[in-house]
């Protein structure tokens, strides 16, 4: 482990601070580090691996791709790339749209930002504490002062508004805004839910000035709330969806609904791995087995459980989230400790601010394994909060 971390220190760039483990395997909900001990990974690669580590449905998917072709310039289509789209455009059941592909969920922003200037506005409405990726553009339509402030100047006139206000948001569009562009639950934040009403609001603001309603469900959609996205009974004109999509291959998707699907034109964006076969027979078979294994329904199911078992702890002052999205208040700011005392435990779970844990464990999470982090769960909190 030490070896690890000195080779690390001198080869990496220092972005994201001394790694915590040096992961050598993964099965289902558990990996494995380099001196043999095991983990159950509540965190899911950061709500990525949807099937967990190893899942022999996208093992093959992407071997027999891989096998029958791997790359191809957008200059040409493969079938993969084609179901893909029309199999996103069904599961969000917006009538008719088009879908750019990525190979992440900041660029996937980052083409929803150019299509948005397609409108011949510039103007941006976002949310504080909303995440939206850490690419220039994408880090411009992130509030984060401590990310975005060595970087300035950043593109675009954006206006921040507070987080399910729906009256600041009102006050903040106008006839030059492009976009208003809202996550449903903020992931980044410590999972912050969007209140009733909110996004049905936002989206009757977007039409009284012509604006865009763009949803970022990087980290909600892909079945993450045990819907296949986070909103519900609202048509937005733009998603962006990424990290679960490819279960831990690298895709992420821009989708344009009705009109705003044919903002963008020939010339005005590109890329060389962007829908890739590869990555989009993953996404394929990660749909596919979330649908054939019922996985939707266990995370409603499974979530709920874990939601009920955390609160009943007075340590845990909040629960939110829906589905395998899981953001909880300490009583206190000690989120770095329960870390450390989770990994003791065997349990990898996240602190995205010093009073929340996060959890977004793999959608193929077992009742066996969330019982056992429940149980354990009182002895951690022993640990970190003493
Ligand atoms: C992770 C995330 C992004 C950025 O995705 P990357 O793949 O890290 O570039 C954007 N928006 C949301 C909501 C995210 O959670």
């Amino acid at each position: 482990m030490s070896t690890h971390t000195e080779r690390y220190q001198a080869a990496l760039m220092n972005t994201f601070g001394p790694p915590k483990l040096t992961l050598v395997r993964g099965e289902g909900a558990h990996v494995w580090d380099a001196d043999g001990r095991e983990y159950v990974d509540l965190l899911g690669g950061i709500a990525v691996n949807a099937l967990g580590h190893g899942h022999p449905a996208l093992v093959a998917a992407v071997t027999e791709q891989l096998q029958t072709l791997g790359h191809i310039s957008n200059f040409f289509a493969s079938e993969p790339q084609l179901a893909l789209a029309e199999r996103l455009l069904e599961l969000l059941d917006a009538g008719p749209g088009k879908v750019f592909f990525t190979n992440s969920g900041a660029e996937a922003n980052e083409a929803a930002f150019k299509l948005s200037r397609r409108t011949g506005r510039t103007h941006v409405v976002a949310a504080q504490e909303g995440f939206h990726g850490r690419t220039m553009g994408a880090l411009a339509l992130t509030s984060k002062a401590a990310y975005r402030e060595p970087f300035e100047p950043l593109p675009g006139e954006v206006t921040f508004v507070p987080f399910g206000d729906e009256a600041a948001l009102a006050a903040a569009v106008t006839d030059q805004t492009a976009a208003i562009l809202l996550e449903p639950l903020q992931g980044e934040a410590g999972v912050n839910v969007a209140p009733e009403g909110y996004l049905a609001a936002a989206r009757r603001v977007a039409d009284e000035h012509g604006a865009l309603l763009w949803l970022d469900e990087i980290q909600s959609g892909m079945g993450r709330t045990g819907r296949w996205f986070a909103h519900v009974g609202v048509r937005p004109d733009v998603v962006t969806v990424a990290k679960g999509l490819g279960g831990g291959f690298p895709i992420g998707a821009c989708v344009g609904l009705g009109a705003a699907a044919d903002l963008l034109q020939p010339g005005n964006h590109g890329t060389t791995f962007g829908g890739n076969p590869v990555a989009c027979a993953a996404a394929l078979a990660v749909i596919d087995t979330i649908e054939r294994e019922g996985l939707l329904e266990h995370v409603t199911v499974l979530g709920q459980k874990v939601r009920d078992g955390l609160a009943a702890d007075p340590r845990v002052t909040e629960v939110r989230g829906e589905g395998l999205l899981i953001g909880l208040t300490l009583s206190e700011p000690r989120s770095a400790e329960v870390f450390a005392a989770a990994l003791a435990a065997g349990f990898i779970v996240n602190n995205p601010t010093p009073d929340r844990v996060r959890l977004a464990p793999p959608l193929v999470l077992t009742e066996a394994d969330a019982a056992a982090f429940l149980q354990a769960w009182p002895q951690i909190l022993d640990e970190a909060l003493a």
